[in-house]
């Protein structure tokens, strides 16, 4: 920065503030920019309805503004967040204000912005995808079919149309050549109804109810103007839900396609360490589970470098280096990064991994592994080394507890083995509050368990009275024989294994049993 640009910027430069909207729900329908925001941001502030999924897109400290249920829940008024992003802003934070579905839309966003742009705070405004739209095609209604509405049009239903101060000319709804979508209308669906019927609209209308559109859980009733307030009355629905009134609703069974995803509407326990969760948690939303993290195992760097170190400074002697997880190549690697060097001192080694996400790993550090058994387990990466090892100096960069298999192979097989422990495996003391809670209820569908020490960790982790659920409501879907070996051994009953030993195995173990069950 130059001394003449320096001398015009105030002594504190003024933070920025991001009022992005979230979308309806689905951690996939945010907008790059949003997320671009995100990354960028020191504080986030989020409203009742945004999936805190989105917040992995961030390291900011996070705070909910209000929460979208529960009688406990804390509220913050507008007023004080309005106080709350410009005194961020002026400390020189940048502030992302991350609102449902799109900030402008029934969202209170403008006002933020206004008073934003009153206190002379610099700020932008990501659109998001609205709840109407968002809703409309996760259902498979196109709310301006061409055969059934020329217009559409986003109503709140918050005002009660029994007043006379409604803001809501009901006869001018009732004429609108198109469709009419309801938010926050949930509650008052009867007298919107029958406001409408009054003011002429055919009691014969189709009407549409989408509650928690675009997430795993969604649910939607369909009735006419006549009968929907009973009919989603009977079904138990709550908010958030949208209310689509028109025509167009009569199309949706033609092109629906979220509610019939493979796993639509199961509450899946994902077991993973928390930072490995990622993957399987979009994996779980695009089969259309919604996945509930339980992380039962955590990873840890080890708390002493010196053996690592160690064999770090005579890497070039192996002849083989033997990778048994991802953790363990991020550990080694990661390393000798750390310490300087780089991947040219494996000199001439061998690389062998136990599975393709491991050598996947490896391909991050442009190594490419020479050997990867057909089968992810030890006993098969000890077959095909067997005959490769004798005689040779052979490393195995491994975790801090684990299976002997391998190095009781190698060993028989002729081979020089040093084993370094790169990475520690450790139980977690407790399982997270709320999930466990979840547990407990009988709300999940599956728990999937991705190691025997996995399996080991929930049995010790689960309450008596989530342990009574577990193998009866909630399933079990094991990874492997050696962890359904494990799981049993525990007392863990399994009711699906994969027959391929990896994540996508096991989503597909516990998909092949839903379609069998619905047939
Ligand atoms: N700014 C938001 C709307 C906020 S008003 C947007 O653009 O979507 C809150 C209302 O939005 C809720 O009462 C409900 O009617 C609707 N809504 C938001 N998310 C929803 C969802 N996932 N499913 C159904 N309705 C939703």
């Amino acid at each position: 920065m130059t001394a003449e640009k320096t001398s015009q910027t105030p002594a504190i430069s003024v933070g920025r503030v991001y009022l992005v909207g979230a979308g309806p729900g689905d951690p996939g329908l945010l907008t790059l920019r949003g997320a671009e925001c995100l990354q960028q941001a020191e504080l986030v502030l989020y409203d009742g309805l945004v999936n805190p999924l989105l917040l992995r897109h961030s390291r900011a400290n996070s705070e909910r503004t209000c929460r979208a249920e529960g009688p406990t829940g804390r509220h913050i008024p507008q007023e004080e967040i309005n106080q709350r992003l410009i005194a961020a802003a002026r400390q020189g934070k940048t502030v992302v204000r991350l609102k449902g579905g799109d900030p402008f839309i029934f969202g209170r966003g403008s006002e933020e912005a206004a008073a934003l742009r009153e206190a002379g705070i610099p700020f932008e405004v990501v659109p998001g995808i609205t709840a109407a739209t968002a809703a409309a095609v996760y259902t498979g209604i196109s709310l301006t079919h061409r055969d059934h509405a020329s217009a559409v049009a986003f109503i709140t239903g918050h005002e009660d149309p029994a007043k006379p101060a409604s803001a809501l000319d009901y006869e001018a709804l009732a004429r609108f050549p198109g469709t009419l979508v309801f938010y926050m209308g949930l509650h008052r669906l009867d007298a919107i109804a029958s406001a409408l019927v009054a003011a002429g609209k055919p009691a014969t209308t189709p009407v549409c109810v989408v509650c928690r559109a675009t997430q795993p859980l969604q649910r939607t009733v369909t009735g006419t103007l006549a009968d929907v307030a009973s009919v989603v009355s009977a079904a138990g629905l709550h908010p958030p839900s949208l209310v689509i009134v028109g025509d167009c609703v009569k199309m949706r069974e033609q092109a629906r396609w979220f509610e019939d995803r493979p796993l639509f509407g199961l509450r899946i326990g994902i077991t993973r360490p928390e930072e490995q969760s990622t993957d399987a948690a979009r994996r779980a939303y695009e089969l259309g589970a919604l996945p509930v993290l339980l992380p039962t195992i955590e990873i840890a760097p080890p708390e002493d470098w010196t053996a690592v170190d160690n064999v770090l400074g005579r890497l070039d002697q192996f002849d083989w280096i033997i990778w048994t997880s991802s953790n363990g190549v991020r550990g080694l690697l990661g390393r000798l990064w750390e310490l300087g060097g780089d991947t040219r001192r494996l000199n001439h080694a061998q690389l062998a991994c136990i599975g393709t996400s491991t050598a996947a790993e490896l391909e991050k550090y442009s190594l490419r592994a020479d050997v990867v058994p057909p089968e992810y387990r030890a006993e098969s990466l000890a077959a095909e080394l067997s005959s490769k090892v004798s005689g040779k100096r052979v490393l195995w960069a491994r975790a801090s507890r684990g299976r002997d298999v391998l190095p009781q192979e190698l060993t028989n097989a002729g081979a020089s083995l040093e084993q370094v422990v790169v990475y520690h495996n450790r139980d977690v003391p407790t399982l997270p509050a709320h999930e466990l809670r979840q547990i407990e209820r009988g709300e999940l569908d599956w728990i999937a368990l991705s190691s025997p020490s996995i399996a080991r960790s929930l049995a010790r982790l689960l309450t008596p009275s989530a342990r009574q659920h577990v193998g009866s409501r909630t399933r079990l879907a094991s990874i492997s024989p050696v962890t359904t070996a494990a799981a049993l051994e525990v007392g863990l009953p399994i009711a699906a294994e994969a027959t391929t030993y990896t994540w996508e195995g096991l989503f597909q173990c516990m998909v092949k049993l839903e379609l069998e069950r619905t047939q």
